[in-house]
């Protein structure tokens, strides 16, 4: 890839993410499957979201630009890794980047659900009493910048260029909301479920009851899931409700009170 393809892609990033963004906002607004009480409250959700996706972009940023431009080298040409010696062409690179990383994000996703120090970080995403698009995009800057470390490696181990990185950003970006968008795709995208996380699939995992929590952590796909028996096949469309208990308080849901539940929330022994 050259210089100027990755500047197209840096283009179609934003595009997309903005435009995606606008498109499921649009589409909520007209047909909801869960109403927000009105407007102002549908409102001042996405803003609050809003204003924790920008702290995570600062220190996403600050994580890229340290690692990845350090070895830009590596943007562009395929590193030396162990896949090298195989001069697999480009398309399998990119199947195989998709589908290693995939296994990290369920591996990173099920710890996060189990070892406290993540789990701290990670009830921001659960702590959404109501999932909409932006809830794609909460997350706590420090789990945000954890989760993207750890795919760097994986692509310098394996020899895998990192322009498909950004190639995979795009798709997941688009993906997830998807995944959150408070609309109710029509029957052809659910019937994708044997291969890829829907979002009746991905909804479940938001329920604040056991055992729904603690299944379907898979990112793109439902495979690693089906394989280590935490899939749950959705009963409806979305679960009975949505978010944390603990953490339902006013206090939880500002910008400050996001940005602040891992230092200052006490979590209870189970994953609540
Ligand atoms: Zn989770
Ligand atoms: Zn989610």
């Amino acid at each position: 890839m050259t210089a100027g393809g990755l500047s197209l892609l840096t283009s179609i990033y934003l595009g997309l993410f903005a435009g995606g963004f606008a498109f499921f906002w649009l589409w909520e607004g007209g047909s909801p499957l869960r109403p927000f009480a009105d407007d102002r409250a549908r409102r001042r959700h996405v803003l609050r979201n809003l204003g924790v996706l920008l702290s995570v972009i600062l220190v996403a940023d600050i994580v890229y630009g340290t690692f990845v431009l350090r070895v830009g080298a590596h943007l562009l040409d395929p590193p030396s890794g162990l896949l090298s010696p195989l001069a697999l062409p480009t398309w399998a690179l990119v199947v195989v980047a998709f589908v290693a990383v995939d296994f990290y994000e369920y591996a990173f996703h099920r710890l996060a659900h189990r070892w406290r120090p993540l789990w701290l970080m990670h009830r921001v995403h659960h702590s959404d009493p109501h999932v909409d698009v932006s809830t794609g995009a909460r997350q706590h800057p420090l789990e945000a910048a954890l989760i993207v470390s750890g795919r760097l490696p994986i692509y310098l181990a394996l020899g895998l260029p990192l322009w498909i990185e950004v190639v995979r950003v795009i798709v997941a970006n688009t993906v997830l909301f998807a995944q959150h968008a408070n609309v109710a795709f029509p029957r052809a995208v659910e019937a994708l479920r044997p291969v890829l996380m829907t979002p009746a699939v991905h909804r479940q995992h938001h329920s604040p009851d056991q055992p729904l929590i603690d299944r379907n952590f898979g990112q793109f796909f439902t495979l690693w899931d089906r394989l280590f028996g935490t899939y749950a096949e959705p009963e409806g469309e979305a679960p009975a409700a949505y978010g944390l208990r603990p953490l339902r308080a006013e206090r939880w849901q500002t910008v400050a009170g996001i940005l602040l539940t891992p230092f200052r929330s006490e979590p209870p022994s189970g994953p609540a």
